[in-house]
């Protein structure tokens, strides 16, 4: 990737809008506006235009008028990128967007890669590495909790804790060198008491970090939960009314558009993933049934199951049904032993059917029994309450870093690890060239989170061509 030309591309979503927004950034930024923009008033010419202001004009080609636009005009090192970068505003057309962008390759521009924008910003030191993978975590962010997570570190606060530890390190480290530097003559700069009590304190911190990464998952992808149930339970009556409640949220929110939802609702800022299974019960013969083997997958994969079954056998007042109430705790049972480690809810459905309800009240013994009727809509408050408190999100609430991203946690593991052999070496009293080098590789982990470190090309490639071009 070059860095040092000039680049253009859209930064708003393909397709029609009222306004779209194409971005230039590089050295030859105000150049190629000279040959392609037009400010209606002379002395607004983007070149002499004051920086931080927008400049209304046209763009264009020769003698052809393309557009009539707004270019805001942002000169570097006091840019996104750190160099000069325009945004021109226009309509919203897709003919004009590729009109535009034409204009600007034709004069000099390039197009931008995924996320070249942000890698500049990155390289020029505007941010670091985590803060830029956070600008991609927040433009994707689709709940509450996400955005809260990755606006924190966006704006650097995983970062501070990064550093700061490295610096606690970075100065034992050197210390330690400098012993180094005495050779024969047995001399101690770094005193052992502190480096352990640092090598705790460090520990716990990343450790805590570590942990926190359950929380991050959860947060950035949603919490897997499957749906598991008889045919005609009420699996599909159920997650359309857990969905409508959500729409009916969504567009009361004025100017909110959303695309149709399929089987994610946000609760509590948390978004739940519903994963329908294709039942458990396909023939009469329930256990052989509940082997099927995708529906064993899913519950695998999920944190939270919710079996549901029709109550009706249940109800005295329509005669018992042994039969049937048996296979319903035959089935309960079952999933308790397959849902070890997650959390089973169990899910009393058509109450609005039932007119004697002593027998279920037997049920009593079930764990996480919750009596619905999905048709009717009641008793979801209940089970959204239910479903937003299985996920601890204290660490959130009290402004804690949540690890969210998989190369991070990688990188903390890793220099835990490190931590841990320079604990060990301590222990066994190793010479201080061998404890300076394991200190060396943890600050390398650490320092490869922020990108203090140099970072492998293939790595930048990887984080930051998953980026949407235009950011
Ligand atoms: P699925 O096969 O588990 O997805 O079941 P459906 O959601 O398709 O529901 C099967 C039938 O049961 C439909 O006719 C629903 O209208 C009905 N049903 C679902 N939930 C309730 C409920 O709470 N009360 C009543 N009375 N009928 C329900």
């Amino acid at each position: 990737m070059r860095m040092d030309d000039t680049i253009c591309a859209l930064s708003t979503p393909q397709g029609m809008g009222a306004i779209a927004m194409i971005r230039i950034s590089g050295s030859d930024t105000f150049p190629i506006l000279e040959k392609t923009f037009k400010a209606f008033s002379p002395r607004h010419n983007p070149s002499e235009a004051k920086p931080y202001s927008l400049v209304f004009g046209k763009m264009v080609d020769g003698e052809t008028i393309v557009d009539e636009v707004m270019v805001g005009i942002f000169k570097g090192p006091h840019s996104y990128t750190g160099e000069d970068v325009a945004e021109i505003s226009c309509h919203g057309s897709v003919y004009i967007q590729e009109q535009i962008i034409r204009l600007l390759l034709k004069n000099g521009c390039r197009i931008a890669d995924p996320g070249e924008y942000t890698m500049r910003a990155f390289t020029a030191g505007k941010m670091d590495l985590s803060q830029a993978e956070a600008v991609a975590d927040l433009i994707e962010s689709e709940s509450k909790a996400a955005h809260q997570v990755a606006m924190q570190q966006m704006r650097g606060g995983f970062s501070e804790e990064i550093k700061g530890l490295r610096t606690e390190l970075i100065n034992f480290a050197s210390l330690i060198e400098l012993e180094l530097d005495f050779g024969e003559e047995d001399v101690e700069f770094a005193d052992r008491t502190q480096l352990s009590e640092l090598l705790l304190r460090i520990k716990s911190v990343i450790s805590r970090l570590l942990e926190s990464f359950d929380t991050g998952n959860v947060i950035k992808n949603g919490v897997p939960v499957a749906i598991v149930g008889a045919p005609n339970a009420g699996k599909s009556t159920l997650l359309n009314a857990l969905l409508n409640e959500e729409k009916a949220i969504v567009t009361d929110v004025a100017g909110t558009t959303r695309d149709a939802i399929e089987d994610e609702i946000s609760l509590g800022g948390v978004r739940f993933r519903f994963i329908d299974t294709a039942g458990i019960r396909e023939t009469e013969d329930l256990v052989e049934s509940i082997g099927i083997k995708k529906t064993f997958e899913k519950i695998e994969q999920s944190r939270i199951v919710m079996y549901l079954f029709n109550a009706q056998p249940f109800d005295s007042a329509q005669g018992d049904n042994f039969e049937k109430q048996e296979l319903i705790r035959t089935e309960i049972a079952q999933l308790k032993e397959k849902t070890k480690g997650k959390t089973l809810l169990v899910l009393a459905n058509k109450m609005d059917l039932i007119e004697d309800t002593t027998l279920l009240e037997k049920l009593g013994d079930v764990e996480n029994l919750i009596p619905i009727s999905a048709l009717q809509k009641r008793g979801l408050k209940e089970l959204e309450t239910r479903l937003t408190s299985e996920i601890d999100l204290g660490a959130l609430n009290s402004n804690q870093t949540i690890v969210t991203n998989a190369r991070h946690f990688s990188a903390l593991q890793q220099s835990l690890e490190d931590i841990l052999r320079v604990e060990q070496g301590m222990e066994n009293n190793i010479s201080g060239d061998f404890l300076a080098m394991d200190i060396r590789e943890a600050l390398k982990h650490l320092g490869s989170i922020i990108g203090e470190v140099e970072t492998d090309r293939d790595i930048l490639g990887n984080i930051f061509g998953k980026f949407c071009i235009g950011k």
